[in-house]
């Protein structure tokens, strides 16, 4: 190593707690509670509390290094804390999605061994009923309960009780940014859920990344709103890059309904909301019924599943609000793209510009993509040609947690496999148009899903859509679609590809069939499931 070298300077996840007591010690988390009312809590406080649940983590309930302790909360203080303070005790926070079936959830509490499970009270019939006292757990750790709760759970620890007894002297024990920091499974429509396993380091960097001025661009100045749960990808790395700009966090709870987000937005001049397009679809309903003011909001973040362009015009030209597309994985923190506007935009009318923030946006910088045709050549960035979108990059993953590396997630030469197709512009703007296992092939062309499912949600009648493949002697698949429409409408199979039409599909990309559904069947992370769908209509 040449002498004269930049420091050695670990990326670990304490420093994003220390920076914001020592910078923004009276900015704080506020948190909707169960009864309502509203808790505010400041990061110097926050900082206090952090480190006596860290130090009582290891002294009273043994957490070592490396250990697995999970989370089965909403969005709150108490949950914010965890994230500190579990991997400030060296230990890994894995957060348990309490939207996954009880079997996924034994699954995954076995697989990763969770040693401690912190269970927020609101949650804990459900947490009794999906994973009842696993074998690897020693302690049950309960917030937000009265101390007179009845629990089937063994060995219940009451969290105010522990952080009493914690000291705030403590160590922190993250010394080294390569120590794991963090494990998320995603749902997995097939096979069994699989772990990402994030290092402090890889954490450290995702949030520099939502920072970033071509990303989310948080700040000091900002009020964030995180609705996208804490339980799901990280809450999207908010809970980090809000405390590291010292922004004040919002945290809604088990609130998740329009009527109070709209409520909070107005109350507390919210600047940056995160969501998916399904809360945003409520919250505009909402306001048109009971109309508030929400134009504090400077971005209107939305990923998880692609934004549908009619919701887009809808909040920018009526609400005032801007949107920001992004597109992200599990796997990747979960931040890949964003949909900020380049310079060269500017002169665009706002149509054209809308069409553009109907793509996912570019890479934030750090994440480096590809798109790969069926034989692993690499194809063109001129915005038409679809390919399997590849990515690398400081906070992907490598390989799943405790399984064989396989071909068909990571490529020999490194790069992440994402499971999604999508085309990418000559200025790096990515559009997705399908997931591999939803692609529809017809006459040996593909059609994106995706691409009619955005245009029908756009017709006025229809609520949702759901396009997916069913089996044809003659093409091989053809487009069918399920749609649920708006309270006492319903258009048919002409009026439909009519739209279409108009819209610039070509006949050969209509649906052969449309049928009408009260519910679109949808996974546990709120995705449409086809799977179902091909299923059933598949013969
Ligand atoms: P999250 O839903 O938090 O982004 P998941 O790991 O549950 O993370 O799901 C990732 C998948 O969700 C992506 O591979 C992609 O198929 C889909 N997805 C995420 N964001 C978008 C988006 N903006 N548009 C279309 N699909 C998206």
């Amino acid at each position: 190593m040449l002498e004269g070298l930049m420091m050695d300077y670990q990326l670990t996840l304490d420093k994003i707690i220390e920076h914001a007591r020592r910078n923004f010690p009276n900015k704080k988390v506020i948190t909707k509670l169960p009864d309502g009312s509203m808790h505010e809590l400041s990061y110097r406080e926050m900082h206090s509390r952090i480190k006596r649940l860290s130090s009582a983590m290891c002294d009273k309930l043994g957490v070592e290094i490396g250990d697995r302790v999970g989370t089965f909360a909403w969005n709150n203080h108490q949950h914010m804390e965890l994230y500190f303070a579990i991997p400030g005790a060296g230990a890994v926070c894995h957060t348990l999605n309490i939207r996954l079936s009880p079997e996924q959830l034994t699954y995954i509490v076995d697989h990763a061994e969770d040693q401690v499970v912190f269970i927020d009270g609101t949650l804990l019939p459900l947490y009794e009923k999906l994973a009842p006292n696993r074998p690897s757990v020693k302690y049950h750790v309960i917030f937000n309960v009265d101390k007179d709760v009845e629990t089937s759970l063994d060995n219940v620890v009451f969290y105010e009780d522990l952080i009493a007894e914690g000291d705030e002297a403590f160590a922190w024990r993250n010394t080294d940014e390569q120590m794991a920091s963090g494990l998320c499974y995603t749902s997995g429509t097939t096979g069994n859920p699989k772990g990402a396993l994030y290092s402090n380091r890889s954490t450290y960097m995702h949030s520099l990344g939502v920072l970033q001025g071509n990303s989310m661009a948080l700040c000091e100045k900002d009020t964030v709103l995180a609705v996208v749960p804490q339980f799901h990808a990280m809450s999207w790395g908010l809970p980090y890059a809000a405390v590291y700009c010292g922004a004040n966090l919002l945290m809604p709870g088990q609130f998740l309904q329009a009527e109070p987000l709209a409520e909070m937005i107005e109350q507390y001049g919210v600047t940056v909301a995160a969501g998916v397009p399904t809360i945003w679809n409520g919250l505009y309903h909402e306001l048109k019924n009971n109309p508030r003011d929400i134009s504090t909001i400077r971005a209107l973040v939305v990923g998880g599943s692609a934004m549908p362009r009619a919701l887009t015009v809808a909040y920018e030209k009526e609400l005032g609000v801007d949107v920001l597309h992004a597109w992200g994985m599990t796997e990747m923190s979960p931040l890949g793209t964003v949909c900020v506007l380049q310079s060269h935009h500017i002169d665009l009318s706002d149509e054209e510009k809308w069409d553009v923030k109907a793509t996912q946006g570019y890479g934030i910088s750090g994440v480096e993509m590809r798109i790969m045709d069926e034989e692993g050549n690499e194809l063109p960035w001129d915005g038409q040609t679809m390919g399997e979108l590849q990515v690398r990059g400081p906070w992907v993953v490598r390989q799943y947690f405790r399984l064989e590396k396989s071909e068909s997630h990571f490529t020999a030469d490194g790069w992440f496999r994402t499971g999604d197709v999508s085309t990418i512009s000559e200025d790096g703007y990515m559009r997705i148009t399908d997931r591999t296992k939803d692609l529809i092939k017809s006459g040996g062309e593909w059609i994106s899903s995706v691409d009619i499912e955005n245009t029908l949600v756009g017709h006025p009648k229809v609520m949702e859509a759901a396009v997916f493949a069913v089996p044809d002697p003659r093409w091989s698949e053809r487009p069918w679609a399920g749609i649920t429409f708006v309270p006492g409408e319903t258009a048919d199979k002409d009026e439909l590809n009519g739209y279409l039409a108009t819209q610039g599909f070509v006949k050969f990309w209509w649906p052969d069939n449309y049928i009408a559904i009260d519910e679109l069947p949808k996974t546990s992370t709120g995705k449409l499931d086809k799977k179902v769908l091909r299923a059933q209509y598949g013969q």
